[in-house]
């Protein structure tokens, strides 16, 4: 274990290995420490949008063909209705189950020569230091990827942020022949689940509700489609929960302490964009570093967020509102042209010129339906 280093970073999930490898991209030694053992698993829908493959490229992280399923766009169903589009032109998708991505992420890490250290808790902060038990680590700068409950996020006094429209998500895989290659959402009144194949064999189902007393199994009636899509199906893993929010930090790094990933702020698990915000967020932050002052930081990591932020809150104002869900549904099914922009706007392809366009389109629809 090395006595010092120029970042260390806390946390080694998806947010905490890409800052580590662009850190190390630019030039800088770099430690990362996770209580966990690798490859670790967490709740999450496991699509990546195709912002977010292009992120990852960036970081020199490649997913080899056999490891994931390419994502062609999105199916939104409900009601008995269902309407789809597809990403942009030349834009794909991915399903990759959580494990997987973390294992290829991790070898990419050690490739670059990031000093990892697993089942190594980090238990303080200080200046200059970093505390695991009773080894103390001398760094620069600490980044904290510690996720949503972030204790770095605490240390820093960091914790100040807007209102949070807390909800409960889980996960859980079947073993089924998968029937999509879109993520499918699936809108009941007041919950909503999200469907990704991860390979020939098996799809991830994601739930998400403001109700914390709710389960996924017993959340599946809610959806009678994908209710008969996984009768008798065995399932293929446990069932693992997580808290899914919109959640701006007042800022995102002080002294030599940055955030990144969950750690530093969360749009809800409905955009399916989580993990692409953090590796964008990694290119910026290293660069940053770099250059030694975390000055630009705050600023960057607002504007990545905003997009993210907008479509979560659009997709939200559906949630629990059947009527206005079950005419949108309508309207997107037979303007497929709209969903297609919104889609590119929620990527990224798109100027929020275009959504005032299609907003107007979408109203107007609402209003004459
Ligand atoms: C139900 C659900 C579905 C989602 N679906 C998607 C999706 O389809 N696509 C998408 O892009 N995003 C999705 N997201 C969001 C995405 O999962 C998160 O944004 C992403 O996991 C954040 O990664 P992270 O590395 O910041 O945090 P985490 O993955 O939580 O990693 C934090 C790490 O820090 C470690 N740690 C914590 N404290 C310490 C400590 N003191 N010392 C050492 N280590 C520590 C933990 O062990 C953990 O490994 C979803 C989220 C939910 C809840």
């Amino acid at each position: 274990m090395p006595h010092s280093t120029d970042v260390f970073v806390i946390g080694g999930g998806p947010a905490g290995l890409a800052a580590a490898i662009a850190a190390r991209q630019q030039g800088l030694r770099v430690v990362v420490a996770d209580g966990a053992k690798p490859p670790i698993d967490k709740a999450c829908g496991e699509a990546l949008m195709p912002d977010a493959i292009t992120a990852l490229e960036g970081l020199g992280v490649v997913v080899p063909v056999a490891e994931g399923r390419p994502v062609r766009g999105v199916r939104f169903l409900g009601s008995g209705l269902s309407a789809e589009a597809d990403f942009p032109s030349g834009a794909r998708g991915l399903s990759i189950r959580r494990t997987t991505l973390h294992g290829i992420m991790t070898e990419r890490a050690a490739e670059l020569g990031v000093d990892l250290l697993w089942q190594s808790v980090v238990t303080g902060i200080s200046n200059q230091e970093v505390q695991l038990g009773e080894r103390k680590i001398r760094t620069r700068w600490i980044v904290g990827a510690d996720g949503v409950n972030s204790r770095v996020r605490r240390w820093a006094n960091l914790d100040a942020h807007s209102r949070t429209d807390l909800r409960y998500a889980f996960r859980r895989h079947y073993h089924v022949p998968s029937w999509t290659d879109r993520m499918e959402i699936y809108w009941g009144e007041h919950t909503q689940g999200y469907v990704t194949a991860v390979s020939n064999e098996q799809v991830c189902v994601a739930v998400a509700s403001h109700d914390p007393e709710f389960r996924l199994e017993e959340s599946l009636c809610t959806f009678p489609e994908l209710n008969t899509r996984l009768r008798g199906a065995e399932t293929a893993s446990v069932e693992r929960g997580a808290p899914s929010a919109n959640r701006k930090l007042k800022r995102v790094w002080r002294k030599n302490v940055a955030l990144i990933g969950d750690a530093s702020g969360t749009v809800d698990a409905i955009t399916g964009e989580g993990l692409g915000l953090a590796f964008s967020q990694a290119a910026v932050l290293a660069n940053c570093l770099r250059y030694g002052s975390l000055a630009g930081y705050q600023s960057a990591h607002r504007r990545l967020a905003q997009r993210p932020l907008l479509m979560a809150r659009l997709m939200l104002m559906l949630d629990g509102h059947p009527r206005f869900q079950q005419r949108t549904l309508q309207i997107l099914g037979r303007r497929p042209e709209v969903f297609r922009r919104l889609l590119a706007l929620h990527v990224g392809t798109l100027s929020p010129f275009h959504l005032a366009l299609d907003g107007l389109t979408l109203g107007w629809g609402l209003l004459t339906a």
